[in-house]
């Protein structure tokens, strides 16, 4: 069997940087790869339209990288996310910058960003197997892969890029921490991040979770946009803020705000979230909006009042949480009430039970430990010639297309280095 200079491990984002940019400089390289495809993550990411980087200067990247983020100064500076940008539109990727600064591909379709990728690899003339890796070992300076079919790949240089342990079906099964492991690598414990989160229970006003209160599944499918959440720990501490988008889902609640909350919450004890409903008023504000209301419509009952205020699938939650009878006339409406009322808009309590599994979270926290790995090259400070880059490493960021910059970036770094 041939022996090559270098072989990559994995033909995810990570992996395709590092074995173009070995090949490019003049590398031997095999990338193996055990899907039928590559890429076969990238397709999914950004709900099919990959968020392919943040537009911004280092220091920015770093400070959205909350584990372990100083580690990739060098791999950032390397190749930043103005390299990213620039690498896709000369390799023939037209792309857009959106809100927040993330990069999408102009055409709107991951499919783009893996085909540009595959053009790079094989321009390069990068061997790609279709294989799994099944062990890996080093003979001398040498190492050797075995696959699944028996057959073995040596090469004199080994980059892993198999990603982390989330969304498996993407072939992201975590056999990457066990060659680590058997080089004698530390790999740190595993915990989702950028993940949906299981809820049960909203409060009763000032009640406790497993009291009268309402379902969240009763508001599965519901998406609240322009809303201001805060979790809060059992002190009643808000250790987490944000206004934006959030998703009731038939487990409990998803979307942007509650994905991000995750990569700053590292477990639940007992957090809650508090959602409010109407950020732009105050309470005072909302209080004079509802009398105004109240007044125009004296007659009429108190759930058609909630109509002009929430989505329709909010009604009966707030309804309830209120202890407000929805015939009642509004002009019968009390002060105590109507004080409930705003808290219950202001303050809708939800008790959050769990994370979901690992296979459910965006990202895999978690993975090789870095003070391992040269933060220059991406090489193994215990095994000379083996490399790291991607999400196998035990670096991990929010959402805005930072998970993906991390990918680029070191598997550049490992690939000019091998
Ligand atoms: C639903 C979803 C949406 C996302 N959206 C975004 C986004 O818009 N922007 C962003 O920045 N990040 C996003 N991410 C995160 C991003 O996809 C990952 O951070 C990134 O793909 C990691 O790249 P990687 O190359 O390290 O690993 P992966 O992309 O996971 O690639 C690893 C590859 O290794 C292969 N492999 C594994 N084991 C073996 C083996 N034994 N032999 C051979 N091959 C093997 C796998 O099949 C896989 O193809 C998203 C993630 C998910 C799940």
């Amino acid at each position: 069997m041939e022996n090559y200079d270098v072989i990559v491990i994995g033909g995810g984002a990570a992996g395709m940087m590092a074995a173009g940019t070995a090949a490019k400089n003049g590398k031997r390289v095999i990338l193996l790869e055990k899907n039928p495809v590559l890429g076969k993550k990238l397709l999914i990411t950004g709900k099919g339209r990959c968020n392919i980087t943040n537009y911004c200067d280092v220091p920015q990247l770093i400070e959205n990288v909350p584990v372990n983020g100083k580690f990739l100064t060098n791999a950032f500076y390397g190749f930043s996310s103005y390299d990213t940008v620039t690498f896709f539109n000369e390799n023939g990727l037209e792309t857009k910058v959106e809100r927040g600064d993330r990069v999408f591909p102009a055409s709107d379709k991951a499919i783009d960003v893996v085909e540009i990728l595959m053009k790079f690899i094989y321009k390069h003339k990068v061997n790609v197997l279709h294989n799994s890796a099944a062990n890996v070992m080093q003979f001398g300076k040498i190492f050797a892969v075995k696959l699944e079919n028996d057959d073995v790949i040596k090469g004199e240089k080994l980059i892993i890029t198999t990603g982390g342990k989330s969304y498996p079906t993407t072939g992201s099964t975590g056999d990457g921490y066990k060659f680590a492991r058997d080089f004698g690598h530390s790999v740190s414990k595993f915990k989702p991040s950028l993940v949906p989160i299981i809820a049960k229970r909203i409060f009763p006003l000032g009640g406790i979770a497993n009291s009268k209160g309402c379902n969240v599944k009763d508001l599965q499918g519901l998406s609240l946009k322009n809303t201001a959440i805060k979790i809060i720990d059992t002190k009643g501490k808000a250790v987490y803020e944000d206004f934006g988008e959030m998703l009731f889902t038939h487990f409990g609640v998803s979307g942007p705000m509650i994905l991000s909350a995750t990569s700053h919450i590292r477990s639940l004890d007992g957090h809650k979230l508090v959602i409010d409903l109407k950020p732009a008023l105050s309470a005072e504000k909302l209080d004079e909006r509802l009398q105004r209301d109240f007044k125009e419509f004296s007659n009429k009952q108190f759930k058609n009042i909630l109509k002009n205020l929430l989505p329709k699938k909010m009604i009966p939650i707030i309804q309830q949480i209120s202890g407000i009878p929805e015939e009642k006339p509004v002009h019968q409406i009390t002060g105590k009430e109507r004080k409930n009322l705003i808290t219950a808009l202001k303050e809708l309590t939800i008790q959050l039970d769990k994370f979901r599994p690992i296979s459910d979270a965006i990202i895999t926290s978690g993975g090789v430990d870095v003070s391992q790995i040269n933060p220059k090259t991406m090489e193994s400070k215990l095994v000379p010639g083996l490399f790291f880059a991607g999400e196998i490493l035990d670096c991990d960021a929010y959402t805005g297309g930072f998970n993906l910059q991390i990918a680029w970036s070191t598997g550049y770094a490992a690939g000019m280095s091998c």
